[in-house]
């Protein structure tokens, strides 16, 4: 992993500072506290969940209550910490009493996360559950059918992989999606160790939702499937 660029920290901070005073969309009525995302600038590995919760609001960091022990819990399992990777939202902002995302929320803050990996460059995007999976595949398909499936995917000319699992909010209190979640999770360091930076996934062109209006700097992604298949990856 390289370290990151002054640039790219202080462009990180910028943001930061952006999230923390943006009016974009309703949510900033009932929010305590926006939830920017935190951790290495320049992590291998990003993980982006739905939107904060109860604690997340109150304390402005991502996934510091239950779910977030059960993450850390399992980056314990694959010997990293949550210093070590990046933890970001679809939505920094938190639903009232935790609703699903609206589309007209989740449009307005897509560039704020386009902009995160633009500056993080992880090697890996894995995402926590359904939002955070169909936003960046660009793919109706639920978690069910593709967790445990990377898919190659390029954002900003920035090849990586996406690695769709579970959110672990919903693993919390089933046991079986626990179960396959765990498993999922132990194939992220071989998965870390093959998306070398520079490796170029053949993706097919599967755009992305259109950014939302005002945003000069969401790029367009696209992703293909099968390729880490065909690698024998997994
Ligand atoms: N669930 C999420 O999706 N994100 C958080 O930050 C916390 C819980």
């Amino acid at each position: 992993m390289a370290p990151a660029t002054d640039d790219a920290i202080s462009a990180l901070d910028a943001l930061r500072a952006e999230v923390e005073a943006c009016t974009l969309c309703e949510l900033r009525v009932t929010r305590t506290r926006s939830v920017p995302g935190e951790g290495d600038p320049a992590a291998d590995l990003l993980f982006v969940g739905e939107a904060p919760g109860y604690h997340e609001d109150q304390q402005g960091r991502p996934f510091v209550g239950q779910a977030g022990k059960l993450l850390e819990q399992l980056l314990a399992t694959i010997g990293l910490t949550r210093e070590q990777v990046f933890i970001a939202n679809v939505l920094k902002s938190r639903p009232p009493n935790n609703r699903d995302p609206k589309p007209e929320e989740i449009a307005a803050c897509q560039p704020y996360l386009w902009r995160q990996i633009e500056l993080i460059k992880p090697k890996v995007i894995c995402t926590l559950g359904n939002f955070a999976t169909k936003l960046l595949s660009g793919d109706p398909a639920g978690i069910t059918k593709v967790h445990g499936r990377p898919q190659p995917l390029q954002v900003g000319g920035h090849s990586l992989y996406l690695f769709p699992i579970f959110h672990p909010a919903a693993a919390l209190y089933t046991p079986a999606m626990l179960a396959t979640l765990k498993e999922d999770f132990l194939r992220l360091p071989e998965l870390l160790r093959h998306a070398a930076p520079g490796d170029e996934p053949a993706a097919a062109s599967a755009p992305m939702p259109a950014p939302s209006p005002g945003s000069d700097s969401a790029p367009p992604a696209s992703a293909g499937a099968g390729e880490a298949e065909q690698l024998g990856l997994f």
